[in-house]
Parts: structure tokens; sequence; C-alpha cells
């Protein structure tokens, strides 16, 4: 890209700094150059699911030269980042990450939702009233989806339009939503179908796979991968920073009893009803990705043209990894260190492509992860409750309509979703019951609950602008046209039956709101802060090297250790 001439650049902040006498004050810091003469060609964002900063610390030791060394030996890492939303799940987190912003402007307020209009919920990548479904899907077949729900737009979708609709961004995950919210409006997404071991994409961004992505699914590559077995990349006695594979507080891939090594996915795959979603509960699911990545890039020549392009990775296996064995398990340790192999081979293969300032890395996550509850319970750390296998949500909604029914005759709760309680307007209008009135009813009951730690009435939310603590941040996952009655939240250590494994996210505490933040890359300087930071600030942090608009909702803010920094 074409900037303003550098010379008179140096020439007027030479005389602005004598003129205000601050030339000795700036010495060691100097702002990067307004505007970049050079831009990255290549942006990589690494979304890793369920990702807590301790694993880059926990497994050090385990570490190769080539991957999370690499990054942190030369990048950039921000220690102190937490979402700035209550809800923490995949959904929300990947649109702020690259929106910038949060789920009261991004409208993403949970992976689904209650919808009273259509007595159901949505998938937060599915629009009710389009016409756009998968391509190229087995069992998604027909699915609608698209990124219609995302009300602004993102970091990708910004640069669309600065340059003149020639860069791209493409995008690709293993969970639709993943790969279909990080690729903005005006990207491509591609994304795993459980059903054929293939990639497909939806009509919304093309009727056809493109040739490279036909030619990638016929490799078979999942099939392939489904003919191994699962065991420690390395001697599993030297997992010394996880506790013992065999525990009770972990939960069986599908088809297997025991919940430990070796896992043969062969035989699993030889029982009933699997499909290859199986492969997402190993790291070879995210192996895969990164073959994926690969593939894309040369086919599509990202970072190639006069304008730069995004191309964003978004690893689930870690997540689902995550929710079947718990941060503390064997699996876990593996996948890390798996993955660190991964990307030091991805590093190489961009080597072999780009030079280090040509392209430009973000690795962060979409949420993080609390321990399993059970386990803390038997190291006598406070859960909020101990009956570990009922399902809290169901629990909260079979009382809370009881007591509701006995308080008003009637029915009034529809359903609890994304930590939403919703209640039947029509039928409150039918027995001229005040809202108002039953939703502090609500509020009183669910405060009552063990496992509760608080919950609010939206009318709060319509009067008070909370800015600080944990109303701030469910707050700030309140969106009027999709929220519910009711907002409600765990105590610290609650799974709010989110997923399907032995523990989860979705709380608003540190736990699952702290990840890591990573740059690496361009003219990325080396080093770490504690600043306090969010994943909401990549976007903005983007836009500033690429010279682009912050996208349209943004409210985050550009990492300033990385603009201003010594050079
Ligand atoms: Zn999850």
């Amino acid at each position: 890209m074409k900037s303003l001439d550098h010379k008179f650049l140096v020439a007027c902040s030479l005389a602005c700094a004598l003129l205000f006498g601050s030339a000795g004050a700036h010495a060691e810091t100097e702002p990067a150059r307004l505007p970049h003469e050079h831009t990255p060609r290549l942006v990589i964002g690494i979304a890793v699911d369920q990702m807590r900063p301790d694993y880059l610390y926990r497994f050090w030791n385990h570490y190769g030269d080539g991957g999370f060394r690499r990054l942190l030996d030369d990048g950039f890492l921000f220690r102190n980042a937490k979402y700035r939303h209550g809800h923490t799940a995949t959904g929300p987190g990947h649109a702020s990450v690259y929106t910038g912003t949060t789920p009261r402007i991004h409208g993403l307020i949970g992976n689904s939702w209650f919808v009273p209009e259509l007595g159901r919920s949505i998938n937060v990548v599915e629009v009710p009233d389009s016409d756009y479904t998968t391509v190229g899907g087995g069992a998604a077949a027909g699915q609608r989806r698209s990124p219609g729900n995302m009300m602004v737009t993102t970091v990708g979708d910004e640069l669309f339009l600065f340059s003149g609709e020639r860069s791209r961004t493409m995008s690709i995950s293993f969970k639709d939503r993943t790969a279909i919210l990080s690729g903005g409006h005006t990207g491509s997404a591609y994304w795993f179908d459980p059903a054929t071991g293939n990639f497909i994409t939806s009509t919304f961004y093309r009727d056809e796979l493109p040739a490279w992505l036909q030619a990638f699914n016929d490799r078979q590559l999942a099939r392939e991968f489904l003919q191994r077995t699962w065991e420690p990349a390395r001697p599993i006695e030297t997992y010394v920073e996880s506790r013992p594979d065999r525990n009770p507080y972990e939960r069986p891939l599908p088809g297997m009893f025991r919940a430990t090594f070796p896992m043969d996915l062969a035989e699993i795959m030889r029982t009933p009803n699997r499909d290859a979603g199986v492969l997402g509960v190993t790291p070879f699911g995210d192996e895969l990705l990164f073959e994926l990545a690969k593939t894309v890039l040369v086919e599509e020549q990202l970072g190639r043209g006069e304008v730069p392009d995004m191309l964003m990775i978004g690893l689930s296996a870690a997540d689902i990894i995550g929710h079947y064995f718990g941060p503390a398990s064997k699996q876990v340790q593996d996948y890390y260190i798996r993955l660190d192999e991964y990307l030091a081979d991805f590093l190489e293969f961009l080597d072999g492509h780009f030079e280090r300032e040509e392209y430009l890395i973000v690795m962060t996550a979409d949420h993080g992860a609390h321990y399993v509850p059970q386990y803390l319970h038997n190291h006598r750390i406070p859960t909020g409750h101990s009956n570990f296998h009922t399902r809290i949500n169901e629990v909260m909604r079979e009382q809370l309509g009881q007591h509701l029914e006995r308080r008003f005759g009637a029915e009034l709760l529809l359903a609890i979703s994304a930590m939403n309680v919703f209640l039947d307007h029509e039928r409150m209008a039918d027995l001229r019951l005040d809202p108002a009135v039953v939703r502090n009813e609500t509020v009183r009951f669910l405060q009552s609950l063990d496992f509760v730690s608080d919950a609010i009435s939206v009318d709060l939310f319509e009067q008070t602008e909370f800015t600080e603590g944990v109303r701030g941040l469910m707050m700030q996952n309140y969106f009027r046209p999709r929220s519910g009655d009711v907002m409600v939240w765990m105590t610290p250590h609650t799974r709010g039956d989110l997923g399907t494994g032995f523990t989860g996210h979705g709380t608003p505490w540190t736990t699952d709101t702290h990840v890591p933040i990573l740059f690496y890359g361009y003219d990325i300087p080396h080093g770490q802060s504690s600043a306090p930071v969010a994943p909401s600030d990549i976007a903005s942090t983007l836009a500033v090297f690429l010279n682009s608009p912050f996208p349209s909702g943004n409210t985050g803010n550009p990492l300033n250790d990385l603009i201003y920094a010594p050079r």
C-alpha cells in the first residue's frame, strides 16, 4: 500500500518534538510510523478454543524450540487479558475477538438462545428466515448457516471494504460457528461435517465447494486419522504436571468405557452410531485443521496480492478435549504438547513462503475453563454444590417453574437459555400480571439456590449502567432484542451445563474469562504486559497495523504496548 512520505513525517515529528521539548522523554519509546509504510501482507488469527493462559507455563518444559517457545521468545504476550462479557462461550467469544466489542453490541449472547416467537432455541449461526443452507454436507445438509445474527462488522469486513473489495478473509474450523463468525460477513468460511469427514460451507458464501477444497476432501484425511490410536506423544510418566490418567473425573470417548490412554479410534468407529466427529475429541481434529490451513494458503495465494489478506484458524478440539477430561488431565497436557508440534510445523511452513515481517500472527482463546467441580470438591475446595450428577439447568428449570406456578397460579417459565430466563409474556398479559413483579420474584427465587451466585432483572439493565464487577460483565451480555427477562449466573467452579463433558465454562469468573493474547511476526516487539486488556482489543489493534477502519461496533482499544513500544 502507498503511504505518506516517510521523510516528511520524520521531519514533522522532529519539529514537533523540538517545539514541545519532549525529544528526551520518548527517546526509548517510539510510536510506530503513521500510517504504517508497510502493513502485514497476511494476518493469521489462531483461536484455541478453551485455552487457559496457564497452559503456556505449565507445559513449558515439554515444548520444543519451534512452537510456543518461538512465539514467546520473539513475540509479545499479554498475561492479563480477560473477556468483558459474562457468558463465556464459543460464539460470543470468537465474535468479540474479531468485532472488537461485546455481545451487547454484536448481539451474539450465547451459542444458542431461546426465541419466544419460534418456541425454540436457535443456533448462533442459524438465521431462521434466511434461505442460506450448507453446501457439501451430509448430516449437516440443509442446515441454515450464515453470519446474519452478527449485527456489526469484523476487522476482516472493514479491510475488505477499505481495500476496494480486494482483501480476503478466509476462516476455517471444526465448528461451524467458529468458522462463520470469525470470517465476518464478507469473508469465506469452511467447517467440518462430522457425518462425512469433509469440510463444507454455506450458500451464503458460494454455491459449490471450491475445487481445491473438493480435492482436499478427496484425500480423506479424516478417515485416515480415524485409523489411529491416541496415545501420549511422549512417555506418560514424564507428564508430571497433570493428575493420574485413571481417575473418576473424566468422560470416556463415545463408544469407550474408560477415559484412559490408549484410545483406539478404529475400534471406537466400529461401535454403533459413530461418526467422524470423534476426531474432535482428539488432537488429530486440530492437526487436520493445520493441514487445511496450509492448503488454503497455497491454493488461495493468501498474502500474495497487493493488499493484505486474513486467515482465521479456529482450533476446536482443544475445547472438546477440555470438556471431556478437564484442565488437569493427561489428555489436555498431551493435546498442548502436540499443538506445540503442530505450531512448529506450521511456522516452518510459513518460513518457506514468507519473511517474518510479512505476516502477523495473533493467538488467543474464545474463553477459558474451570477445573472439574467434583475434582475440586474432593480437594475440599467449595464448588457451590455437591451433587455432580444433576444437570443444573434442568434442576433450575424445574424448581423455578414450580415456584412461579405456585406463586402466580400459571406456568410462566418458557426456557432458561444462554444464562437468560425467558418468561411467557402472552400469559402474563392474559393474567394481567406485571412482568416486573414476576421478574423480581424470579430473581428472589434463583438467589435462594445454593449453586446460583446471583440473578438480575433486565429492568435494572434498562435503568442503570453497570460498568464494573460481575454485573458489568453481565450487562455486556445483554442485548435487548434477544435477551430474556432475568439473567442468572452460577457460583465459581459450578458448571452451567455447557458442553457434554465433566467440566466447562460460560461463567463470568476469571477461570472462564482469562485467556492468553499473543502477537508474533510483522513489526511486533518482544515483550510481555500485565496491563488489563481484553480479546476485544485485538480487532482495533489489527486495524491500526492494517491502516484500516475499526469494526463498526468496536468498543475495545488498540493494544498500545504493541504500537508504542521500544524498537
Ligand atoms: Zn466449550
